[in-house]
């Protein structure tokens, strides 16, 4: 195996080695040249020595962690309604955050632009400035190309497609690397980064405006070829509906089954809303049709997981978005369930995501912090 610093470090940040005698079990390194690799990331700040007291035959041994203090990450979240920025250490603690209101169908020179700015505002509330940052990240409601990183045919993004939003975020931020994810991908690291680091395979389906899946494999994003993996929202499940897509055909799951359908519905029952924001706030008033109608949305969301779940076999799957709710976890368990074959479900955790709107930002950071922290990146630097 290779066994460059940055590989040391791969083994320390993913828990797999702790300490230094952890470290030549794993790689077959001779103690002199563990050293070596130690002291060129502990000289580089890149990891710090704990002061674990467990004592083995009579010998203290210290841990080895990550550094997350070394730097900072600056992320957004943008949404269909509105923008959640944040400054986050290494490890996705919040230092700062902001929110605005900033409707993407705009189009992004717009929104771009008051996000920029936020982020400005944000780091000079700080005292920092770009030079203190290892790296940004934005997450879009929308298919990202892997190539390019652009919004690929977004169909709840008009006027994004292929848009330079690193490029236009990077104006701003010189010398600082700026990364994009889709949202439901971004959201599903977060929540593994936080409290599934051990799961091999895990799901996050988002519904919120729109629906979408982010699938971590290993605990990598996996997007598939095209970026299109996971984009469920767009599954026509029921060709003979009048319920237009936003991305222009009918019968589409987020035709029927999104916060956006959820809110149509209610606001043709009297409860005004326009967004799965505006649902979520009609369900935590107890708003007895935003529930029943949530159940109903949850229910066709699991007749399309259970597809998911029957292809994939993951171990956990996790419901986060606005919708994320008692009422949407009934409807898709009940379906879901129903439909899926017995082996596919026996070991399965379904649940709710406990991150809410942080899950994205977390997300963000770790792959922001992926990316700088590379075993690739960290042996290039440290040989620089
Ligand atoms: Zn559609």
């Amino acid at each position: 195996m290779p066994t460059g610093p940055g590989d040391v470090l791969t083994l320390i940040r993913h828990g797999q080695a702790q300490t230094r005698g952890d470290v030549r079990e794993i790689t077959g390194l001779s103690r002199m040249t563990v050293a070596q690799r130690l002291d060129a990331l502990l000289d580089a700040g890149i990891i710090v020595e704990g002061d674990t007291t467990e004592a083995t035959g009579g010998r203290r041994r210290r841990s080895l962690n990550f550094n997350t203090s070394q730097s900072r990450a600056l992320v957004a979240a943008v949404d269909t309604t509105h923008t959640r920025i944040a400054l986050t250490d290494l490890g996705g603690v919040l230092l700062a955050q902001d929110e605005i209101d900033a409707p993407v169908d705009g189009g992004p020179v717009e929104v771009l632009d008051q996000i920029a700015a936020a982020m400005a505002r944000l780091l000079e509330r700080a005292g920092l400035g770009p030079a203190d940052l290892c790296g940004a990240a934005l997450s879009l409601p929308g298919p990202i190309d892997p190539d390019s990183g652009r919004p690929s045919q977004p169909p709840i993004l008009p006027g994004w497609d292929a848009y330079p939003v690193a490029e236009h975020i990077q104006a701003g931020l010189p010398g600082v690397p700026v990364l994009t994810a889709n949202d439901a991908d971004a959201a599903a690291l977060g929540e593994h980064s936080r409290g599934y680091a051990q799961t091999t395979l895990m799901c996050l389906v988002k519904v919120s405006t729109g629906i979408g899946t982010g699938i971590v494999i290993n605990g990598r994003s996996y997007t598939g070829a095209d970026g299109g993996a996971g984009d469920i929202g767009h599954v026509q499940i029921s060709p003979s509906s009048d319920a237009q897509c936003q991305c222009g055909r009918h019968g589409c799951l987020a035709a029927v089954a999104s916060g956006r359908a959820v809110a149509h519905e209610l606001t043709e029952l009297g409860f005004p809303a326009a967004s799965g924001r505006d649902v979520r706030e009609l369900l935590r008033a107890g708003n007895a049709d935003a529930s029943r109608l949530t159940q109903q949305a949850g229910r066709r969301i699991g007749e399309v997981m259970a597809t998911v779940v029957c292809l994939l076999n993951p171990e956990v799957v996790l419901i986060g978005g606005a919708l994320a709710s008692a009422p949407l976890l009934a409807g898709i368990r009940e379906t879901l369930y129903k439909l899926s074959l017995p082996r596919a479900t026996r070991h399965l955790t379904l649940q709710l995501g406990s991150l809410g709107e942080d899950a994205a930002i977390a997300g963000l950071t770790r792959l922001v912090v992926d990316h700088e922290f590379s075993a690739e990146a960290v042996n290039a630097r440290l040989r620089g």
